[in-house]
């Protein structure tokens, strides 16, 4: 099993670290400046004292002297033990000259190096912590004739470090402890609508895509957001599922009914001996209704394939048009209409000739069936810098408002329409417009109103700009 780490455990860990790493930075920081600082008040209160003495001390021939030492206790070694101060005077190589009374009874402290000038220097002594401040003490004519050492524990400062130290560490701890307590109480609620969520998301299944992620009323978060987000791709597959589900009835439908009168047809037929002429009569039918069938299969399939990505090609939608308004001139001369086409320009679409092709006589082909006897129908191509347009434009039956928006859907017709023309699945524009939209494109219906004839535009990118 892999091991687990939930987000609010991972959370309050990177917030912990972080903590850690900010609280043992701030201890450390202050437990440097303060002992720097007790070190600096420290020799400043060597320095003092030093300053005090050095009126005692005289310069004789063999080195430094003491005058005068009954009245120094007074001013300088104020008490003996850890709090006393203990004065030395040593003469140029080292020597002790003079050494105050309160050394009686320690154990030899061990004699500095001697140098230039004034210096501090920290060691241990009876096993306690003790800084020196050697001063040189200097003749009239500036030459160094001795040195003067004032020497003082520093144990009580080392225990005031000490005990800075262990407030700051358990400090720095309790508070750790109790931000990750709260933090990962913190988390643990923040994180709650998203378990909630996976729950709820959980009870979806894969029939059930009517249920809805819950979104907490009255908050606006990321966390609402995102339901909304999930709810909305539901609403999405939902919409999908459905449209799905009524195409493949509607599908079926279509299909079955042609397939059952073709049967029937075949069946009654061969009840009884028939004239050849008769036979022919429905043997051409039957042809006839093949083809239908043969075009609602055809379409079918390219609805499947136009969903696929484009193929890397362009075609001329004004040759395409020429092309395509040749082939349709017999039919349309057979119901006196007028066939027009304004495409002169090369003007090139990013689609494969193939497609294209379904798309124009789609659009010319509803314009001849909808359009009754001694009627207009125009083509018309045109580019803009970034378009390819192509219009049909008919002088047929029209579209009712409400009608316009539905003309693309898959096995609508118009009833208007159904009632001009038998033929026809209503897949025609659907596939059309699914091709488009494969493409980049988009086709789009007008018409001023019922009779008054319609407008098909197709708008996609234009490849050769
Ligand atoms: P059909 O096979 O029925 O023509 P289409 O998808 O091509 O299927 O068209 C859907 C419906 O849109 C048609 O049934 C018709 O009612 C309407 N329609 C399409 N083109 C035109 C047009 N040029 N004029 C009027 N109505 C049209």
């Amino acid at each position: 099993m892999r091991f687990r780490l939930s987000v609010s455990l991972r959370l309050t860990l990177w917030y912990a670290l972080t903590l850690a790493l900010l609280l043992g930075g701030f201890a450390a920081f202050s437990y440097a400046r303060f002992h720097e600082g007790l070190h600096r008040d420290f020799d400043h209160h060597l320095a003092h004292e030093t300053r005090a003495l050095r009126p005692f001390v005289g310069v004789e021939s063999g080195g430094p002297v003491m005058q005068t030492p009954e009245r120094i206790q007074a001013v300088a070694i104020r008490t003996g033990g850890t709090q006393g101060t203990y004065v030395r005077l040593l003469d140029t190589r080292g020597g002790v000259r003079y050494q105050s009374p309160n050394f009686d009874g320690m154990p030899p402290l061990s004699l500095p190096a001697l140098g230039n000038g004034t210096r501090t220097l920290s060691q241990p002594w009876n096993g306690m912590p003790a800084r020196t401040l050697l001063s040189p003490i200097t003749a009239e004519d500036g030459s160094v004739r001795g040195w003067l050492a004032v020497t003082a524990f520093e144990w009580s400062m080392h225990q005031e470090l000490d005990r800075l130290g262990s407030t700051l560490a358990l400090g720095a701890l309790a508070g750790m402890a109790l931000a990750l307590l709260g933090g990962f109480w913190l988390s643990r609620r923040a994180l709650l609508p998203v378990a909630r969520m996976t729950d709820a998301a959980n009870q979806i299944g894969a029939t059930d895509v009517r249920a809805r992620l819950p979104v907490a009323n009255g908050v606006q978060d990321e966390l609402t957001d995102l339901a909304h987000a999930f709810n909305g791709l539901i609403e999405r597959l939902d919409e999908a599922v459905q449209r799905e589900k009524r195409f493949a009835a509607n599908a079926a439908h279509e299909l079955l009914t042609p397939l059952a009168t073709l049967r029937a047809e075949a069946e009654v037929t061969l009840r009884r001996e028939r004239s050849s002429e008769h036979y022919r009569r429905v043997l051409e039918a039957t042809i006839e209704d093949s083809k239908r069938l043969s075009q609602v299969v055809n379409h079918l399939l390219v609805l499947a394939r136009a969903e696929q990505p484009p193929a890397e090609e362009a075609t001329d939608l004004s040759a395409l048009a020429r092309t395509v308004a040749g082939e349709a001139a017999e039919r349309a001369a057979r119901s006196r209409i007028v066939l027009e086409v304004e495409a002169s320009e090369r003007v090139a679409a990013p689609i494969g000739e193939a497609l294209a092709r379904t798309v124009v006589s789609n659009l010319l082909d509803n314009a001849l069936k909808y359009t009754p006897d001694g009627g207009r129908v125009r083509l018309r191509v045109e580019g803009t810098p970034h378009e390819a347009i192509l219009d049909v434009t008919d002088t047929g039956i029209g579209l009712s408002e409400e009608d316009r928006g539905r003309v693309f859907e898959r096995f609508f017709r118009a009833p208007s329409g159904h009632s001009h023309t038998a033929e026809g699945s209503g897949l025609g524009l659907a596939v059309a417009q699914a091709i488009a939209r494969a493409h980049g494109g988009e086709i789009h219906a007008s018409s001023p109103g019922l009779g008054q004839g319609s407008t098909f535009t197709a708008r996609l990118p234009r490849a050769d700009a």
